[in-house]
């Protein structure tokens, strides 16, 4: 991080802002122009409030060099991780197909959609039960009979399960749960981020509507600085002035956030276009963009799905959608 000084600053007040950052364990690099003097921080700047320096009277402008995150750097962690969820690795080459409803509905639904997902080449089975709706009367999920059921499912099929937390206040119902997802809407929520590191789960991060690639990182950095290292990433889409899809598939936030960070990137297809015949097209561009995986809504009957039908696909759709990734996914990891 450097840090640019106004024209001939105070000297006391320079002396000042020197031994406050040497407190933070920084050392100082002072370089002396013609008319600016520049610091350079030198030392773990992730700690330093930018703003906080950019206010003082004798700052012009304050520059980092370095990201913000640390442990979701890959500068640090050259190696892509590898999470194992029971046998199924995600990342390093590891391609996971997280496939199954929106919400939980009932027993039945559950356990033939996670049977068919299975067949068609899924390793995860995913499925709503604390349901984030825009409209409190919009259907709120089944909530903890939700997770029991989908815990069921899981048995059956003998397929690991991802499902949405909403608070903190859930977490003992999650025991079972193998990969537990935050949704986009939670994406910032940064006391359940806190309360997930302390936890030893893989905890799947949804993009917010509106968050920066950076953002995201950063909220990856609280749950991994909380002690939880196993996170997964997942682009879903963003908020544009574009009205025609639910959202946009931000296709070069793949290779981009690869390129920061260490982490796994899976997509979701499904929320990011929010119209079932898009989700194919959309799933092989994140393939062929080089996704370590894809998140997709399968309902054995999307039109009477009692959330997201529009963009759920059916099983004999999921069937041949896998098949086409299957066909183009030696292309994309030989650009790995
Ligand atoms: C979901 O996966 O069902 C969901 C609500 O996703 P998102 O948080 O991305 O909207
Ligand atoms: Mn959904």
């Amino acid at each position: 991080m450097i840090v640019i000084l106004k024209e001939n600053p105070e000297q006391k007040q320079l002396d000042n802002l020197i031994a406050w950052l040497k407190s933070m364990d920084l050392s100082i690099h002072v370089s002396e122009g013609t008319h600016h003097t520049v610091l350079g921080l030198i030392g773990d700047t992730t700690i330093v409030d930018i703003d906080l320096i950019s206010a003082l009277d004798i700052v012009e402008d304050v520059k980092r060099i370095a990201e913000p995150f640390k442990n979701a750097n890959r500068k640090f962690h050259p190696d892509d991780m590898v999470i194992d969820v029971s046998g199924r690795k995600i990342g390093g080459g590891n391609f996971a197909l997280i496939a199954g409803p929106c919400s939980i509905e009932s027993a039945e639904q559950i356990t033939n959609v996670a049977k068919q997902v299975k067949d068609a080449g899924a390793q995860f089975l995913r499925g709503g039960a604390f349901k984030p709706r825009t409209s409190p009367y919009a259907f709120q999920g089944l909530r903890e009979a939700g997770l029991e059921l989908l815990t069921s499912a899981k048995r059956d099929a003998d397929m690991p399960i991802v499902t949405e937390i909403m608070d903190p206040s859930q977490l003992p119902f999650f025991e079972n749960v193998d990969i537990i997802q935050v949704g986009a809407r939670n994406m910032q929520n940064f006391e359940l981020l806190k309360e997930l590191g302390k936890t030893d789960k893989p905890i799947l991060l949804k993009r917010g509507l509106s968050s920066t690639i950076q953002e995201l990182l950063m909220s990856a950095e609280y749950i991994m600085a909380g002690g939880n290292e196993k996170v997964i990433l997942c682009e879903r889409g963003i908020r544009t002035f574009e009205t025609y899809t639910r959202n946009t598939l931000d296709l070069s936030a793949i290779p981009l956030i690869k390129k920061l960070s260490h982490l796994p990137v899976i997509v979701d297809p499904s929320h990011a276009t929010g119209i079932a015949s898009l989700v194919k097209p959309m799933a092989l561009a994140a393939t062929a963009a080089g996704a370590d995986g894809l998140i997709i809504e399968v309902h054995h009957d999307p039109a009477h799905a009692l959330c997201d039908g529009q963009q759920s696909i059916t099983p004999s759709e999921f069937k041949s959608l896998v098949d086409c990734i299957n066909a183009i996914l030696p292309y994309s990891y030989k650009r790995k």
